[in-house]
């Protein structure tokens, strides 16, 4: 479990450095110069608040990432609730919500030595660029909750991450998880399809009944929600 934290005044990524670093430690930083999600995408770090951490978690015990990603989503989720009186929710597979704004994003990763799960945290963060503006929000500890410090929601999201571990966390996730019921669209082989998913495998993977009366069943990638 996790023995170190390193902490970093600026890195380029946390991702990055627990990839290069040791098994069973944790790499912080709130700033952060080259910020990546899913698919290498750019993901916004701000130069004022936002968490940002990747943990090198060794050896895994699991032989699908979204299983961590599963996992990691539903400690975010009870972590907030716990500190806080917000709902948040969770769009499969890596990414917690408030509202229809994203306040977390997930990234399971392979690494020489382990599985590397990272997060990028909105915490305390006044400003997004133009184009974020309606898709990202954050948690505001000042204005809404008094008693939350950086410290407070990075240690509950860790102890709840390994306390559900052992626990039916999916059925955690599921609660949380609004995706379930809704038209999806997707591609596969080149193809468009689109459906309702149904449900979750025992890994986390995606259950869609697709329109052309198939079931399919996702395990990454991306889908687009039909009418959000
Ligand atoms: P999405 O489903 O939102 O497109 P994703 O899960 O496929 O995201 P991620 O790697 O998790 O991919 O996130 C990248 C996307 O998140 C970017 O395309 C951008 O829209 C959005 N994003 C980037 N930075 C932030 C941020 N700080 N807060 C919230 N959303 C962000």
């Amino acid at each position: 479990w996790l023995e170190d934290l390193v902490l970093l005044d600026t890195t380029p990524s946390t991702q990055l450095e627990a990839r290069g670093g040791l098994a069973n430690t944790l790499y912080l930083t709130d700033h952060q110069t080259a910020t990546y999600g899913r698919f290498g995408r750019k993901y916004y770090a701000a130069n004022t608040g936002g968490i940002y951490m990747s943990a090198n978690l060794g050896q895994s015990n699991y032989e699908k990432h979204v299983q961590y990603t599963i996992l990691a989503a539903s400690a975010v989720v009870s972590a907030i609730e716990k500190l806080t009186t917000k709902k948040p929710t969770i769009k499969w597979v890596n990414d917690v919500y408030l509202g229809k704004k994203k306040i977390v994003g997930i990234l399971a990763e392979s690494g020489p030595s382990g599985m590397i799960l990272g997060m990028g945290i909105n915490f305390d963060i006044q400003y997004f660029p133009e184009e974020l503006s309606d898709r990202a929000t954050s948690l505001y500890p000042n204005q809404e909750y008094p008693s939350i410090t950086e410290s407070d929601l990075i240690s509950k999201i860790w102890s709840e991450f390994r306390r559900l571990e052992n626990l039916n966390y999916l059925e955690i996730y599921k609660s949380h998880c609004f995706v379930l019921g809704m038209t999806v669209s997707f591609k596969q082989n080149n193809h468009d399809l689109q459906g309702v998913a149904i449900d979750l495998t025992p890994q986390g993977e995606l259950i869609v009944n697709c329109n052309d009366g198939i079931q399919r069943i996702l395990n990454s990638g991306e889908i687009s929600l039909k009418k959000w």
